[in-house]
């Protein structure tokens, strides 16, 4: 069996245009701040994107960047006056920050109705017990893929790789929620493969690149890597099979490859998600839909 490919691109997109048609109701720009600190170069592309993104689809998408010696104090200060204006829906602070500030009580000081990217303790706890609340992004944008494929995931056996709290453990929340039948795996769990290969779903986000193998997947099994690992020339041999990888390798001196042995696994599973262009765009997507959601549920 060879795997339909689950195209995150065109899913993302049915999102972005379900934003749209929210805000054309709303009758108001819903605000989305992202909140940047010091220099990280992925965090200056992420925030920039995000708040291009939040502009593109009619959102007030604003970007805020302080130099890397910012106070936690000044930060949390600049928290609470978000936190106070009423045209600021969404917030966003962009991990990680510099050292000398704590991110958990920056975190913590985020109105829940704004936490935007569900990491407040108040939204994990709801989202723990199955209430409303403003999910995580990348998970809840897996579930959104899951769904695109119509098979349903109630009854299902789902394992996750990882327990990380922006990924893992609230993907298992997410499928449980659903009715799916919840394993979470991590670095300590006892001959993983063997539990993998138990999967119905498989969900991987361990962020090491292709350990996911064929001996992991079930025949027909749906698979969504989560993943995103650059490696460089010395991974070569260990992509050699994988003839589109090594081509994109040797052009460009390094690649980007998920958890999962895409080139093996998808001639087993029934789909699978590629890297780039599965759970990458979904993440945005989602969020920009959490920012509508909490701004309907603030304003509205
Ligand atoms: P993380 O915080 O480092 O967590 C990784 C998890 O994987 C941990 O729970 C760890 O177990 C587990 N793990 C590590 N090595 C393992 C192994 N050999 N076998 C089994 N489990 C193992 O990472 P994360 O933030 O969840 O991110 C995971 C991946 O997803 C990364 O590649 C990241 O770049 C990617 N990601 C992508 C998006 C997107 O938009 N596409 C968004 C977020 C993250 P322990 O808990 O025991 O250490």
């Amino acid at each position: 069996m060879t795997a339909q490919i689950i195209d995150g691109k065109a899913v993302a997109l049915a999102i972005e245009q379900e934003v749209a048609v929210s805000i054309s109701r709303l009758g108001f720009r819903p605000g989305l701040v992202a909140v940047r600190v010091g220099n990280d170069p992925a965090s200056e592309i992420y925030v920039r994107n995000k708040a291009k993104k939040a502009r593109e689809l009619g959102l007030e998408g604003t970007e805020l960047v302080h130099p890397e010696t910012m106070s936690e104090a000044e930060l949390l200060a600049e928290v609470a006056r978000l936190n106070a204006d009423e045209a600021v829906d969404g917030i966003l602070v962009q991990l990680p920050l510099p050292k000398h500030i704590d991110a958990r009580k920056v975190i913590d000081a985020i109105a829940p109705a704004k936490d935007v990217d569900g990491f407040h303790p108040v939204n994990v706890g709801l989202l723990h017990q199955g209430r409303t609340t403003l999910a995580p992004c990348t998970p809840a944008g897996v579930i959104r893929l899951i769904e695109s494929t119509g098979e349903p995931i109630e009854g299902k056996h789902a394992v996750v790789i990882g327990r990380s709290d922006i990924v893992g453990k609230p993907m298992g929340a997410l499928l449980l929620q659903r009715n799916a039948t919840v394993t979470i795996c991590h670095s300590k769990t006892r001959d993983l493969p063997a539990v993998a290969r138990e999967a119905d779903i498989l969900v991987a986000a361990i962020g090491r690149p292709i350990v996911v193998t064929a001996d992991f997947v079930k025949p027909g099994a749906v698979v969504i890597d989560v993943g995103m690992n650059r490696v460089e020339r010395d991974f070569a041999p260990q992509i050699a099979h994988d003839a589109d990888k090594t081509r994109l390798l040797e052009k460009n001196g390094s690649v980007l490859l998920g958890d999962v042995d895409y080139a093996r696994v998808r001639e087993i599973a029934s789909w699978i998600t590629p890297v780039p262009g599965g759970v990458g765009p979904m993440t945005i997507a989602m969020l920009m839909k959490n920012t509508v959601t909490a701004a309907e549920r603030r304003r509205a």
